[in-house]
């Protein structure tokens, strides 16, 4: 197995080493008082997290960038495993999940359009990936400090989560994080773990665009934690549910995960709105929520009433349905593969500029 991975881990070597030199979702980034850590752990105390991912707002501060360029104008994704025990039990989940985004974006050229790509540092034997920490816990500086720390994290009570974008660091504090949960992970989940490496790029949610509605239809009360958050904002007799619904704040301040499901982004996710938001929306994105995530735990998520997302089966803006019947609207499965799309938004992000 270990051999298995070193290939693969050699392939994605490869790929960045061939390049010229220079040289990269829900979003959990901490803010001036909290590290993500910090969130993750908040998290985990709410039972209602019964979700596949976790994305935690942005805050106010620090702000999900792009991968910056290096010299020669391509921006390099950089990652590394926490540890040795992450890259035994993570290491296919990952290499299957980036090897999906590079059978789209192959290499960054003027052909193909974008500056981007992965790096991961081999050890000199070839046995594997190096790893970001040494035994002692310290870093280990043959990666790049900016390097995405992929964490093996048995306590999640979701299969993954990521940061957006890029967040600056330094030798000592490293912001660009990946979770995930090996025991929640499944067969297929490679899907899942790309959709946190369109995260990691900068994506936002495609299902978050103001004109989700023409395409989808979405209903807040079937999404999980709705009842408890409707009873919590009665009691409180500041808000209505209706404008909770519509809040990512709100429902963040609540601490349940409605808010990756409102149109309203942070104020502060400009470049992944802008990204989101341009161009047609993408039926077939990677960072779309299929029909079956969120749902509500009193649901029954085989009934297209009890879904939070169905598409419509005749979309367009102000000719789509008004309300969900067993014949204008269909419930969709888990996304397979990146989209043409989700490839388009990436050399919107980072266009080759030769
Ligand atoms: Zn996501």
């Amino acid at each position: 197995m270990l051999f298995f991975h070193a290939l693969i881990a050699l392939l994605l070597a490869t790929l960045t080493l061939s390049c010229p030199p220079p040289y990269n979702d829900m979003r959990f980034i901490g803010n001036t008082t909290h590290t993500s850590y910090d969130l993750i752990q908040a998290v985990h105390l709410n039972p209602d997290f019964g979700w596949n991912e976790l994305v935690i707002p942005t805050g106010a501060v620090n702000q999900g960038e792009l991968w910056p360029c290096g010299d020669s104008g391509v921006a390099v994704v950089s990652m590394c495993f926490r540890d040795a025990k992450a890259d035994a039990e993570l290491a296919d989940f990952v290499f299957d999940s980036v090897n999906m985004w590079l059978d789209k974006l192959n290499f960054p050229s003027s052909d193909r359009g974008h500056a981007v790509k992965f790096r991961v540092h081999i050890k000199p034997d070839g046995s594997g990936p190096e790893m970001c920490y040494d035994e002692t816990g310290h870093w280990n500086p043959i990666n790049d400090s900016n390097a995405v720390i992929i964490r093996s994290d048995r306590g999640l009570p979701y299969k993954a989560a990521a940061t957006v974008g890029y967040r600056k660091t330094d030798a000592r504090r490293h912001h660009n994080e990946m979770y995930l949960n090996p025991e929640k992970l499944e067969e297929g989940d490679k899907v899942t773990v790309a959709h946190e490496w369109g995260h990691v790029l900068g994506l936002s949610h495609e299902h978050r665009r103001d004109d989700r509605d023409d395409w989808l239809d979405y209903k807040c009360e079937n999404v999980v934690g709705y009842e408890e958050a409707r009873r919590r904002v009665e009691d409180a007799g500041v808000h209505g549910i209706d404008e909770v619904c519509e809040s990512a704040e709100l429902w963040y301040r609540l601490g349940f995960v409605g808010y990756a499901f409102t149109k309203n982004l942070w104020g502060n996710d400009e470049k992944a709105e802008k990204v989101t938001r341009k161009g047609p929306f993408d039926g077939n994105s990677i960072m779309l929520y299929h029909s079956y995530q969120g749902v509500g735990k009193d649901k029954d998520y085989n009934k297209y009433t009890d879904v939070p997302l169905v598409k419509w089966r005749n979309p367009g803006h102000k000719t789509h349905p008004k309300g969900r019947t067993a014949d204008n609207c269909f419930k969709y499965r888990p996304l397979e593969d990146v989209s043409d799309g989700d490839f388009d938004a990436i050399k919107d992000l980072y266009p080759w500029t030769g």
